[in-house]
């Protein structure tokens, strides 16, 4: 006789249960989430005048006395629910900031807007997916005995791709250290520009804010080399942002030549180290700065917008670049499930994290993601909307309607996560139809506009 998977007996107990039509609502409601919260509690809304109770929830009469949420994780490999959702959320806030709505002005799509690509520097050569990958005709080799030359043909999803060509030249310690400061680079980048830009039309550099505002939102994506680089929304709006017209020499071609100018000049110095020395870190020599053009209606925006999209949902495991969970110890590093050279910067990450001078940086902590401990989206505050107000939009059509002169009083706590094996594999089918069904509405809607 078959036996029948402890899964699939544990999703047969949850059907049975008497309430586990509201169950399914739940997780419905979650979008089948692969590992919600759960909350235990109660919502009271009285009328401020009369005292009387407009609304009262308690968890109490819900099954299994909770109420469950989204985990709201960006990372698809840990929840490809909410990833999608979060994914979607970004999307619009990219596009926001480009072409306006969701409470930014429209006019933000005439204003010089640039997208930027920086690079890391060079740490040591790597294999390239190219035509020849770095031929040399004298057939050196390095002092460590290995070839200095490739010559070979690498597909582009060859795990060769992005691999050092010797491990001993390659400089780990300085790729690990670039990454820690690689926010910093960032941010000095940003003042750089602001000051370029005041300077190039006779501005005080403490004047500019008087003028014009820069805004951008950026994005950090793992190259094959394991090395981050960053892709970005520049914006130059008037003082207030985005409601605002910049001054008239505020044009796109101004706003290039300061962005690959201080793309090309700044620089963060590491702290002194007596095993590493300081390190002064700049941005590579591959600087990308193109227009977005000012009387395109839209696609090109929107393809800037699905692109910076799309990076949000991946971690640094799923780019091949590190893991999803911090390591706690050494042996972990040997253990991950990662290429030879991301291993290495993990070690790297470990060895320096233990110099006293490089605290700071907490290098250990950040090991999974090879050092670098920014977010995967940054932006400034006035370019567009935020994540709290796309989710406030989205409760707010879900049907929480505000009552005015009523008060309200939560009482609310954590009591749990996740799913049971049987709940995981019902959680899973919702998940996969309402996919299933977004993708019918979309191919039924283009259907309907091609006729
Ligand atoms: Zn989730
Ligand atoms: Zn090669
Ligand atoms: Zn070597």
């Amino acid at each position: 006789m078959r036996q029948i998977p402890e899964a699939d007996r544990d999703a047969i107990r949850i059907a049975q249960d008497p309430k586990f039509p509201r169950w399914l609502e739940q997780v419905t409601a979650t979008g089948g989430c692969s590992h919600p919260v759960h909350l235990s509690g109660t919502t009271t809304t009285v009328d401020g005048a009369t005292g009387e109770i407009l609304h009262h929830y308690d968890t109490g009469s819900e099954p299994g006395e909770r109420l469950l949420v989204r985990c709201r994780n960006r990372r698809a490999t840990v929840c490809p629910t909410c990833s999608r959702l979060h994914a979607g959320d970004t999307f619009h806030l990219v596009r926001a900031g480009l072409l306006g709505g969701k409470n930014v002005s429209p006019t933000v799509r005439h204003r010089p807007r640039l997208f930027v690509t920086l690079t890391a520097p060079s740490f040591g050569p790597v294999h390239r997916a190219e035509e020849l990958c770095r031929p040399r005709r004298d057939g050196g080799t390095c002092e460590h005995g290995r070839p200095l030359g490739c010559g070979h043909i690498h597909a582009p999803d060859s795990p060769m791709v992005g691999q050092p060509l010797c491990p001993d030249c390659y400089n780990y310690a300085t790729h690990v250290l670039w990454h820690a400061h690689a926010s910093k680079l960032w941010d000095r980048f940003v003042i750089d520009v602001r000051r370029r830009l005041a300077s190039s039309v006779g501005l005080v550099q403490s004047h500019f804010a008087q003028y014009a505002r820069l805004s951008f939102a950026r994005i950090a994506e793992y190259q094959k080399r394991a090395a981050v680089h960053v892709h970005a929304v520049v914006r130059l709006d008037g003082p207030s942002g985005p409601d605002d017209d910049p001054p008239a020499w505020a044009t796109s071609a101004l706003l290039i030549d300061a962005v690959r100018a201080s793309a090309r000049r700044v620089m963060v110095k590491t702290p002194y180290s007596p095993a590493v020395g300081e390190l002064a870190l700049r941005w590579g020599v591959q600087v990308d700065a193109r227009p977005l053009s000012i009387h395109s209606d839209g696609p090109e925006d929107d393809a800037v917008a699905a692109y910076v999209a799309k990076y949000v949902t991946k971690g640094a495991s799923e780019t091949g670049a590190g893991t999803d969970h911090r390591l706690t110890a050494w042996n972990e590093i040997e253990s991950a499930p990662v290429s030879a050279h991301t291993r290495a910067l993990m070690r790297a990450c470990w060895r320096l994290g233990a110099l006293p001078e490089y605290a700071p940086l907490r290098l250990r902590i950040w090991a999974h993601t090879l050092g670098y401990r920014g977010h995967i989206l940054t932006k400034s505050r006035a370019y567009s909307t935020t994540y709290a107000a796309l989710r406030a939009e989205r409760a707010h059509h879900v049907g929480h309607a505000h009552v005015p002169d009523a008060v309200t009083d939560r009482h609310w706590r954590y009591i749990g996560s996740g799913h049971s094996p049987g709940a995981a594999l019902i959680a899973a089918g919702i998940a996969e139809d309402l996919v299933a069904s977004r993708e019918a509405a979309q191919e039924a809607a283009q259907l309907g506009d091609g006729r």
